[in-house]
């Protein structure tokens, strides 16, 4: 039985579910105009698809495109939707956010619009990989990608334990969500929806910081989950380029400096 404006029973409360969790993907890495960054790269290659941009409440988030060759719900209320291929990354440079905490080695998707990826690949024809991969990234303007222009690839990683151990996601050490999935099968269902664990000989969960599982976190929406999303939101669709820093947990806040802070720590 439904309302207009009520559900009764369980499968509008698994919609519901859905809907919230659409909304906490992972943050994506960005910089201040003028300002670099280090990080370091999870995975080689790109996974790209079309998505939407959109304001909900003054905050950016991401929808990805179901159709992009068809016109389809989302780009009925959003429009036109761009190419984006995302990497997975440890976000090394420190930050204070607007809620006062400090952030450093959080684990981000950095995403690339066309441009950039053009500028990666061409700087992967001329490295071996770029898996675990330093990597110092520069905004040069307020016109270039929020996410960087400018890419500076370093030495690989030499300890991954260390690089393991430091790594968070959103606000929880992965060492400990880890431990959390090898304990509790729930757990690791949850979590095998975020990260793409791999396993050793002996069953036990490779300790090395994962790649984001794209193809779960991502996956398009059907047209009714796209209704459901969006309903009742102000919208206004837009380029997440254009986003403005600032809100806590989505990056450095203004007195973030983000930017080359790796200082004193070697992994
Ligand atoms: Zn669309």
């Amino acid at each position: 039985m439904a309302g207009s404006w009520f559900q009764v029973g369980y499968e509008a409360v698994v919609a519901e579910s859905a809907r919230i969790t659409s909304f906490r993907q992972p943050r994506r890495f960005f910089l201040k105009p003028g300002k670099t960054g280090d990080v370091v790269y999870v995975d080689d290659d790109a996974t790209s698809f079309y998505e939407h941009s959109y304001r909900r409440n003054g905050d950016w988030h991401e929808l990805s495109c179901s159709s992009p060759l068809k016109i389809d719900a989302c780009c009925r209320r959003l429009g036109e939707p761009y190419y984006v291929g995302l990497y997975t990354v440890v976000d090394c440079s420190r930050y204070t956010g607007q809620d006062g905490k400090v952030y450093q080695f959080e684990l981000k998707a950095f995403a690339a619009k066309i441009g950039s990826l053009q500028t990666l690949r061409r700087k992967r024809q001329t490295l071996v990989s770029f898996a675990y991969r330093k990597c110092c990234i520069a905004r040069d303007t307020d016109k270039s990608p929020a996410s960087g222009n400018d890419f500076t690839f370093g030495d690989e990683v030499k300890d991954h334990d260390k690089l393991f151990a430091i790594t968070n996601y959103k606000g929880k050490l992965l060492k400990d969500l880890y431990d959390a999935a090898e304990s509790d099968p729930e757990e690791f269902q949850k979590l095998s929806k975020t990260f793409q664990f791999q396993r050793d000989g002996e069953g036990r969960l490779v300790r090395r910081v994962p790649a984001f599982n794209y193809e779960v976190l991502y996956m398009p929406h059907s047209e009714e989950e796209i209704q459901r999303i969006l309903s009742g939101e102000i919208l206004a669709g837009g380029d997440f380029n254009k986003q403005q820093p600032g809100k806590p947990g989505t990056g450095p806040g203004p007195g973030g400096a983000a930017g080359g802070n790796t200082q004193g720590v070697d992994f």
